[in-house]
């Protein structure tokens, strides 16, 4: 399969790729916060636990073809989903299809945070003690093979075109590297894009140490679903220079190591006064 004359796999690769390249860039250009801790050993950590990821995802989808564009395959074959049950223009199906995953999406983030089994494992992603570019990479291989198997269920269901998951994927993922990204994005822009689109700043609120704030601001891509359940908080508390991003439980270097990342799924919080109330 095709798609703008590339191969959906160089598609993918590329163009997830070139937008880490161009966010990585920026953030040393015009960054947003100044760093506690420096990239290297974060970077080696996210980008290994990314490794992990595509590893687990590649032995999980030989047994079972589960990735998503192997079930859009699968619905367009044998005519399964909502969407094959109707007559709607193409333009139509794919603005319902790229709509409709990312409420998946953003209701799967909201579970992985009020569900305690999930946020033992999300809680991976939000251990980065910075927020950059390469944070977007960071969840654990548990969550991504999780994330496989609910991202299946809602395609089997709607019954999207390929294409058109190939493009949500890559929308996703593009947002998510852009939102975690740490630059400055001009304030009356951020207001324009937010409306609609997840921003740096909208999202550095969901990174917060603080618990009402890490409960907010659940989207990946579109931003309209936290402002219409009524998780959109605007800005953090501290303010964006003097809030503390990550655990409350761990703000040292232990998250940035590789071993420590992968096992704190199965680690219990130190017990300490000072962490227990704004602890989950
Ligand atoms: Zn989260």
């Amino acid at each position: 399969m095709e798609i703008f004359g590339l191969d959906v796999g160089a598609f993918r690769f590329g163009s997830f790729v070139s937008i880490f390249v161009i966010m990585a860039i920026i953030e040393t250009l015009i960054p947003r916060r100044e760093r506690r801790f420096t990239r290297s050993k974060r970077w080696t950590v996210n980008l290994g636990i990314m490794v992990s990821d595509f590893l687990a995802v590649s032995a999980v989808t030989i047994v079972v073809p589960v990735a998503a564009i192997s079930m859009a395959l699968l619905a367009e074959a044998n005519g399964w989903g909502i969407l094959y049950l109707v007559s709607l223009p193409v333009w139509l199906e794919w603005l319902i299809a790229i709509v409709v995953l990312d409420w998946v999406i953003w209701a799967q983030h909201l579970a992985t945070h009020k569900i305690p089994i999930l946020w033992r494992i999300h809680r991976v992603h939000h251990s980065d003690v910075e927020m950059d570019a390469s944070t977007a990479v960071r969840f654990h291989p548990v969550e991504i093979v999780f994330s496989l198997f609910v991202k299946a269920i809602a395609i089997v269901i709607l019954g999207p075109a390929a294409l058109a998951v190939v493009v949500f994927e890559a929308l996703v993922n593009g947002s998510a590297l852009f939102n975690h990204a740490n630059f400055k994005l001009p304030l009356g822009v951020d207001k324009i894009v937010r409306r609609v689109f997840v921003t740096p700043d909208m999202h550095r609120v969901h990174h917060s140490v603080h618990h009402e704030e890490t409960d907010s601001n659940y989207g990946f891509f579109l931003s309209i679903w936290d402002q219409l359940f009524g998780t959109y908080v605007a800005q953090p508390k501290d303010g964006h220079d003097k809030m503390v991003v990550g655990l409350n439980e761990w703000q040292d270097d232990a998250p940035a190591r590789l071993s420590w990342a992968m096992m704190l799924p199965f680690t219990n919080p130190p017990r300490s006064k000072k962490n227990v109330k704004n602890s989950k």
